[in-house]
């Protein structure tokens, strides 16, 4: 596996220091903690990374735990799914691990800090809990509540579990500073009644932890030893100690903020993706066009690239963001290595090579590798009438237009030099068909007089190939930030994300593809099946990234 980024970064600086002071034994136990309310993303994929890889690196491990402490957003569907792509990714995490196992560790800690003086249950309304919480400027007001007896908030705690009473009549609170400059300690909510089924536990508990309590006694559960989190919550960071230090725990991890991951041209957030999804302005969550690991999975992405793309980005305290050019080329490059080569045509113009034999088929070798042998060699047809691209044919072209046009010779890759002969039209003038005639002594591609033709194009058999859709996409915002500004993000979708060629044609090869098996449709990209598509109706690919190549941008409209 790749090595992570190899200057390291400040949160392995901080873990090598700590071994060598003999903290935690030595010890590393990181953990990746999603809330299963929804499919993971690329953003994700840092956190997954840069979890794993401190834990590999260190000879550690790392925790997969669910924290699946709100019911009413939580799914199995998205426990599964993540579950799964994690190990797409290529990480192993053993058995996970759920928020919702400690739920009754959870309570009793609730309870220790209530005996303690330390929480108390308080029956403001929601709008008044926010009225006494004060502002950035202002500081809080002390609830009514704050001062009843340890007695009264014991019984009243145990009435909110047994279910006597609704949702928002009472909540359970840490008992901290409500003048602090931090708005996160002025007492924050630690438990709220909740009537809803959970995925897991069902109904058995109707009083649910709060976020920032459950996670760092998950986490202090766990023996984690370095709990790493996003930048937003660095100002939870007094609470999370807070509450370790006030409840008698087995350890207390140390928390480290990084930057985020932003990239251009998409949005990173679960609740953002879901409203693509649910105002059907893609076509699911694993739409191929999201940045969600799904989607990207579909579309053709490796897990290696997507690796790579974190391991480049690397792991800083600065929020910034990153062009989607360098996640492709990540793409490119893994895909330039491993993904076998074929011949496809997107927009097909019929060709007829009029010397030849109407009753001839002929086999032809080809490399499923331009410079690696070792991924051997193909046999494909060829006969009187093939395609080629129709972007491959100028009528009238320019001089440096090494492709065809009428009286010019190219090279058919792997087959023979071709020169047009003519052009046919339909009534309307459009291009219908070329008629070529074929060197017959340039089998292979070459010349036999040794004379130059420069352009080679791609081609299929007309007579042996399969019929396909293809699915090419381009950047699913039209602006680069598409968060930024006052109007909604949805006005900076770009309409033309999505192109689809109703009747491409493959090589016949293309027939055994499976999904998550990558080509390189030789001149115009990376291409894979749909892995939803029937095939038994039309082969559908999807096209993962375009080449480098100049003329793929030309092909790309
Ligand atoms: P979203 O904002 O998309 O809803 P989230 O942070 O609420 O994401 P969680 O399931 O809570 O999603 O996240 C699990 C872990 O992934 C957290 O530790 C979080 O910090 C991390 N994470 C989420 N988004 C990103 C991102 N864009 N870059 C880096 N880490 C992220
Ligand atoms: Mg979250």
């Amino acid at each position: 596996m790749e090595t992570d980024n190899k200057k390291g970064h400040f949160i392995e600086s901080i873990i090598i220091k700590d071994i060598e002071n003999n903290k935690n034994k030595g010890k590393v136990l990181t953990r990746f903690p999603p809330e299963p309310n929804g499919y993971l993303h690329i953003g994700h994929a840092k956190s997954i990374c840069l979890n794993f890889n401190m834990a590999n690196k260190f000879n550690g491990k790392c925790n997969l735990r669910f924290d699946d402490s709100n019911p009413a957003k939580e799914k199995q569907v998205y426990i599964d799914s993540i579950k799964s792509t994690v190990n797409w990714l290529g990480f192993e995490f053993g058995t996970p691990l759920f928020a919702s196992d400690y739920f009754e560790k959870l309570h009793d800690f609730a309870v220790e800090l209530i005996k303690k003086g330390k929480a108390y249950v308080c029956s403001l309304s929601a709008d008044d809990i926010r009225k006494y919480r004060g502002t950035l400027k202002e500081p809080g007001k002390d609830s009514p509540y704050r001062k009843r007896s340890v007695e009264e908030n014991l019984d009243l705690f145990t009435r909110m579990k047994n279910g006597e009473f609704d949702e928002g009549e009472h909540i359970l609170r840490a008992k901290i500073d409500m003048k602090s400059p931090n708005i996160n300690l002025r007492d924050p909510i630690i438990y709220r009644v909740k009537k809803a089924s959970h995925p897991r536990t069902h109904d058995k508990w109707c009083i649910y932890p709060m976020y920032d309590f459950a996670h760092c006694l998950s986490d202090s559960l766990e023996g984690i030893t370095h709990s790493l989190c996003s930048l937003e919550f660095e100002d939870h960071r007094p609470l999370y100690d807070w509450t370790l230090d006030e409840i008698k725990t087995p350890c207390h991890p140390q928390q480290i903020e990084f930057a985020r991951m932003n990239i251009n041209y998409t949005v990173l957030s679960k609740r953002k993706l879901q409203r693509l999804v649910e105002e059907n302005l893609v076509q699911g969550w694993d739409d191929p066009r999201l940045p969600t690991l799904e989607g990207m999975k579909r579309r053709g992405y490796t897990p290696e690239s997507i690796r790579n793309f974190c391991n480049t980005i690397g792991v800083s305290k600065k929020e910034s963001r990153i062009d989607m050019t360098l996640l492709e080329n990540c793409l490119r490059d893994d895909l330039n290595e491993k993904a076998p080569r074929v011949m496809a045509v997107l927009r097909p113009l019929k060709v007829t090579i009029e010397n030849y034999p109407a009753d001839r088929t002929e086999e032809l070798t080809a490399k499923n590798h331009p410079q690696k042998e070792d991924m051997g060699t193909r046999n494909i047809t060829f006969s009187k009438e093939i395609y080629v691209e129709m972007d491959d044919f100028m009528e009238d072209p320019p001089k440096k237009f090494f492709r065809l046009g009428p009286g010019r010779e190219v090279r058919l890759r792997y087959a023979y030099l071709v020169t047009c002969t003519k052009v046919i039209k339909d009534s309307a003038g459009i291009i219908k068909e070329l008629i070529c005639t074929y060197d017959p002594d340039s089998r292979g591609g070459n010349a036999p007089d040794g004379r130059k033709v420069k352009g080679t194009i791609h081609w299929v058999n007309a007579n042996d190939c399969i019929d396909a859709k293809v699915r090419l996409y381009d950047r699913l915002f039209k602006d680069e930030n598409p968060e930024q500004g006052k109007q909604d993000f949805i006005e900076n979708l770009n309409p033309d994300s999505l192109t689809e060629l109703e009747s491409c044609k493959l090589e016949k090869g293309l027939i055994n593809a499976v999904p998550g098996n990558v080509y390189q449709f030789e001149r115009l990209g990376y291409f894979c099946l749909d892995s939803k598509e029937d095939r038994k109706n039309n082969s559908v690919f999807n096209r993962a990234v375009s080449l480098r190549d100049t003329w793929a941008k030309r092909l790309k409209k």
